[in-house]
């Protein structure tokens, strides 16, 4: 039956994929399938993760991990006969050849034997996991079940499973392979593939990696009513933690001192690409919808608010990110963090700014404090007005010049700017009235400005 799809005896590499991937279990013919198939493996046809992970039959699927890890166990077998012990891998009790499976095939060519050619391994210097964008987590529980451990082990450009991009660039994702991406998410974690691990090429972890793909994934979803059901069935875990582990990285920016969190990361993301991916001026409410998903997501993170505020203050003020904003979420063997030469130029272009931010963000936080408001209701008032007041009375050009001046006692008279557009600041038009009181105060942090509004926000 598979002849006729293409499949011939002299051609052994003809990818059993498109001989049966669309073959299901309930189809009529499934049976005759699967009996060509045991016969086309018994001749030695070859085997791949591609064509496990786009078998549709599960019982077809199933025999193809069986043969895998049968011929694995082969290999193994004559490496174990013919190689002496230090060119031997190490494998745990019980487990396959995965990741080395090529290197101890060529080895064993090397001694001048004769093999199998179905003992060749298809994809080598990766994991089978590797493949993890065509693999569910049931495929590759089968997987791991059969004796391939090798879950978190870095392939050919050093990017462990967990961290790689597979094969689905993140932005033409549908729910479906969304839904699959986040369940092995899950998997890859229960079988402790490590979060923590560093990206290849930046500072950031795999951690920050996950979480840029996750928000794009959010971002990129039209139907905002589905946000909710994603994080309550993907994202959180039975205690309602957020599945992606809290991890920092080994950044230095003002973002988030420290080094970046998954929270400063998600958000970095929301400020740059929503102006991309969207024409000014973004709905007000969406974005409030959008940033509940995101705390809610990272509630049990410490500081949350804290880095909220922090992050918001800094888009606002229009500050460039010295972090690893060079993440590639869809070819993550290519991120790339800036160099040391760019990084020391942002610092010193905008360091009268960085200044203005962490004044700013002590002030903004101690008053959050005192206020006890859940952070959403603070940004989109309190911090949105003095955000406004402050930025339409900065002018960057003479900043410096304004500041020596006021050391001396006198206020120049300064045109008001028009405020940027900036996604941050977008959060405080929901919003219009506030409180004067609360602006008074404000006075006493920045007496050299003057105030144009009072009782009512622009934006
Ligand atoms: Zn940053
Ligand atoms: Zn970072």
């Amino acid at each position: 039956m598979l002849l006729d799809s293409g499949a011939n005896e002299q051609n052994s590499t003809f990818p059993l994929e498109r001989a049966i991937g669309n073959i299901k279990d309930a189809d009529p013919d499934h049976d005759g399938y699967y009996h060509s198939a045991e016969q086309l493996l018994e001749l030695g046809w070859t085997l791949s993760a591609r064509d496990i992970g786009t078998c549709r039959s599960k019982t077809l699927r199933s025999l193809l991990v069986k043969e895998l890890a049968a011929r694995r166990k082969r290999l193994w077998e004559l490496a174990r006969s013919y190689l002496p012990p230090d060119k031997l891998p190490s494998l745990r009790q019980g487990e396959l050849l995965d990741i080395d499976a090529g290197y101890v095939y060529t080895v064993l060519v090397e001694t001048g034997r004769k093999l199998d050619s179905s003992l060749r391994p298809m994809d080598p210097g990766v994991t089978l996991y590797h493949y993890r964008n065509l693999l569910s987590a049931e495929t590759m529980e089968e997987l791991y079940q059969a004796g391939f451990y090798g879950v978190d082990l870095p392939g050919i450009p050093g990017v462990a499973p967990l961290g790689s991009a597979g094969m689905t660039p993140i932005i033409v994702m549908n729910s479906r392979n969304s839904k699959c991406f986040v369940k092995a998410l899950k998997w890859f974690i229960s079988k402790g593939a490590d979060a923590s691990r560093k990206l290849p090429g930046t500072n950031a972890r795999v951690a920050h990696l996950l979480t840029e793909r996750i928000t794009m994934n959010i971002l990129s979803n039209q139907h905002e009513d589905n946000w909710d059901y994603w994080l309550q069935t993907f994202l959180l875990n039975k205690n309602k933690d957020s599945l992606v582990p809290f991890v920092r990285d080994a950044c230095a920016c003002a973002c988030s001192p420290g080094g970046c969190t998954t929270l400063s990361v998600a958000l970095r993301l929301v400020f740059s690409i929503l102006p991309s991916l969207y024409s000014a001026p973004y709905p007000a409410e969406r974005l409030r919808r959008l940033l509940k998903i995101l705390i809610e997501w990272h509630r049990n993170y410490p500081k949350a608010d804290q880095v909220l505020i922090r992050c918001f203050t800094f888009d606002a003020l229009s500050l460039t990110h010295t972090c690893c904003t060079g993440i590639s979420p869809n070819f993550p063997h290519r991120s790339k963090s800036k160099d040391k030469s760019e990084i020391d130029d942002i610092l010193e272009e905008e360091k009268e700014r960085l200044k203005d931010l962490e004044r700013l963000v002590s002030e903004l936080e101690a008053k959050f404090e005192g206020f006890g408001l859940p952070v959403l209701e603070f940004l989109e008032g309190y911090w949105h007005s003095c955000m406004i007041q402050f930025l339409s009375k900065l002018d960057p050009y003479d900043e410096e010049h304004h500041k020596e001046v006021r050391k001396l006692g006198v206020v120049l008279e300064v045109d008001e700017r028009p405020v940027p557009y900036r996604i941050s600041l977008v959060i405080g038009t929901r919003i219009k009235e506030i409180i004067n009181e609360e602006l008074d105060e404000f006075e006493s942090w920045w007496p050299g400005i003057s105030y144009p509004y009072q009782g009512m926000v622009a934006g």
